[in-house]
């Protein structure tokens, strides 16, 4: 006899739960720890910021205001590394957390928010600024430039600015990369779920999914089109075991025999776990996009 298989959902009352204390508790934000790269880091910024500050007079005599957007872009250095350390600390081990854009706490999910939307954009403007500035300055009044602030001083920290929008764009074509493949297995599970069986039998999955639960770091399993496309018949003769619900498959159910085996299961058993892999559950059979295109054939 197959049973649907439901969790009982615990209702703790509200005068129960337990009421968040940290900061950390609140936001997901963790306070950042400073390392000895960013100490140095911090000094080298700082020291030069005062050099430039003491030797404002003189930069005002330049074509352009480079001054300040070298005094900007080392503010800049400095938050980021603040926020970017506070975020790190307090995402899952292992994971970049600007590549998640479905962070669970809101501090971290408001702090990938503003990078991407503000950080990385306004930085990139502001350099290609000071890219300009700085020509006009070396064109018309290269004199006007300070002792402390060589022009192959200012053009090093262009190329790292440069840089650091370089990587940030690959970190974001990463993190679209990867959010385009959650929509789309979260689309196959929603369209795998309109059987009512998967409904009656597992309860509504694409709720309870998250980032860390989907399968993005390979694509292992099959699309939800490619699952339809295999043959479905409804069971009949002796039961026989599921091995993924460890139910019986009794007379009437709907069924599915993986091509390559022929091993049996429930159709919405079988429809689940082949999003997430196409391997048979019970012999490691592999299940391929020709096994699925032979079946087409074979019912065209
Ligand atoms: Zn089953
Ligand atoms: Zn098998």
């Amino acid at each position: 006899m197959a049973l649907p298989l439901a969790t009982p959902v615990e209702i703790v009352p509200a005068s129960d739960q337990v009421q968040p204390t940290s900061l950390r508790e609140v936001t997901g934000l963790a306070l950042p720890k400073i390392g000895l790269n960013d100490a140095v880091l911090l000094l080298s910024l700082l020291y030069s910021a005062f050099d430039i500050i003491f030797e404002w007079k003189n930069f005002s005599r330049c074509q352009a205001p480079v001054h300040w957007w070298l005094v900007v872009s080392y503010i800049f250095v400095v938050i980021f590394r603040v926020t970017h350390t506070m975020g790190q600390s307090s995402a899952n081990e292992g994971e970049e957390f600007l590549l998640n854009l479905r962070q669970r706490k809101a501090g971290l999910r408001a702090l990938v928010k503003v990078t991407w939307m503000l950080v990385v954009p306004f930085f990139t403007i502001w350099t290609a600024m000071g890219s300009y500035w700085l020509s006009q300055v070396l064109w018309y009044t290269p004199e006007c430039l300070p002792m402390g602030a060589h022009p192959w001083f200012i053009i090093f920290w262009q190329a790292l600015s440069y840089l650091w929008i370089i990587v940030h764009i690959v970190f974001g074509i990463i993190a679209m990369v990867l959010e385009r493949r959650i929509r789309r297995a979260e689309t196959d599970q929603r369209n795998v779920e309109e059987d009512s069986d998967v409904l009656a039998r597992w309860g509504r999955i694409s709720d309870t999914t998250n980032f860390g639960s989907m399968p993005w770091k390979h694509d292992a399993g099959l699309r939800a089109a490619e699952i339809e496309q295999m043959e479905s018949v409804k069971h009949f003769g002796d039961p026989a075991e599921c091995s993924i619900c460890l139910n019986d498959v009794v007379q009437g159910e709907n069924i599915r025999y993986l091509p390559g085996c022929g091993h049996l299961f429930h159709k919405c058993c079988i429809d689940l776990w082949m999003l997430r892999r196409a391997d048979c559950p019970l012999c490691k059979c592999k299940v391929t996009k020709d096994h699925i295109k032979g079946l087409q054939g074979r019912m065209a």
